[in-house]
């Protein structure tokens, strides 16, 4: 088996695949590649697949898998799998991560001391404990989300029509978490219902002052209608790891709003989260195998 690394996967994987096959991360062996693992950069499309035509399993190292074209995957006989489990705790943290810095002004605060200002009657904090988290999206991610919020002191509700009972969070409809939630945090996979699901319309039915969390996709809110909610103050902040693009064109308005905190798409970049990849990506190469 001749194994293609495209993507930024653990340093220590390529040592771990070689009882496999032959390994390479150089791109230029993408015709002899049987198996491609990819994270979020790389675009398995027909592009792509037209120059590996001895492909026969993707793994995408993470959740989504908007990167992959699975049905022409399907339709060539490629195998394409995620590992969805193995980035649950890496991206709950930078969601709880927002959650804390963002009502802490702990960004301000930080950035102001560097500029050599001490703004301790300045900046105005509030705290999660007895507020409520929104969570949209309820899957492996929301629910470590949720155990954390509730460590803190929060009430947590959420909205996924896909599930009947939660764990955690008590399941309300959207609406009704637009209208109670002082944070929401997004944690959906990007489909064509998910799609601009945070716009103007649905920004009109939350609280004055909402903070939003967004460590799920991009293009599930409307950048511009969040951008313009922030101006107003409709929003109080908007926390993202994740944009319409990996980078954001130079002119997406969240670039320059007021009060957006922003993260290169860190969220499954830990150090632990690629050991555990690795992992994953070693099991279902056994798999595979058998
Ligand atoms: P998951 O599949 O366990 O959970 C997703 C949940 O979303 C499911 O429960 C599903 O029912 C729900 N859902 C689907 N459509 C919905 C809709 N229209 N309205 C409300 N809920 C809906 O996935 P997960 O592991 O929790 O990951 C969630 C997403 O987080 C991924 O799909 C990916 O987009 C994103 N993600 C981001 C990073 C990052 O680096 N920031 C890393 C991993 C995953």
């Amino acid at each position: 088996m001749h194994i293609l690394i495209a993507d930024a996967f653990d340093a220590k994987l390529p040592e771990r695949l070689k009882p496999f096959g032959e390994v390479s991360s150089d791109l230029a062996t993408l015709s002899q590649a049987t198996a491609l693992l990819v994270r979020s950069k790389t675009k398995v499309d027909a592009d792509l697949l037209a120059k590996a035509p001895n492909l026969k399993l993707v793994i995408r190292g993470g959740v989504g898998m908007d990167n992959v074209d699975k049905k022409l995957c399907a339709d060539k006989g490629i195998k394409a799998v995620n590992t969805p489990r193995a980035s649950s705790v890496a991206v709950a943290e930078m969601a709880m991560a927002f959650m804390v810095a963002i009502p802490a002004r702990l960004i301000e605060a930080h950035m102001s001391m560097k500029e050599g200002k001490f703004l301790k009657s300045e900046l105005k904090r509030t705290e999660l404990f007895k507020k409520t988290l929104g969570l949209i999206g309820a899957g492996n991610i929301a629910t470590e989300v949720a155990k954390r919020a509730q460590a803190f002191g929060m009430e947590v509700i959420a909205y996924d029509p896909y599930l009947k009972e939660h764990p955690v969070a008590k399941l309300v409809g959207l609406d009704e978490l637009a209208a109670k939630a002082d944070v929401i945090s997004m944690h959906l996979p990007l489909t064509d219902e998910t799609r601009d699901m945070v716009n103007a319309a649905f920004l009109a039915k939350a609280k004055d002052g909402l903070i939003l969390v967004n460590t799920g996709r991009g293009k599930c809110i409307v950048d511009a209608d969040v951008a313009a909610a922030l101006a107003s103050g409709k929003l109080r902040a908007y926390g993202t790891d994740v944009w319409v693009s990996d980078p954001p064109p130079a002119d997406c308005p969240l670039l320059t709003a007021p009060n957006v905190f922003m993260a290169p798409h860190l969220g499954a970049s830990s150090k632990e989260n690629l050991g555990r990849i690795g992992d994953e990506v070693i099991l279902i190469l056994q798999d595979f195998k058998a």
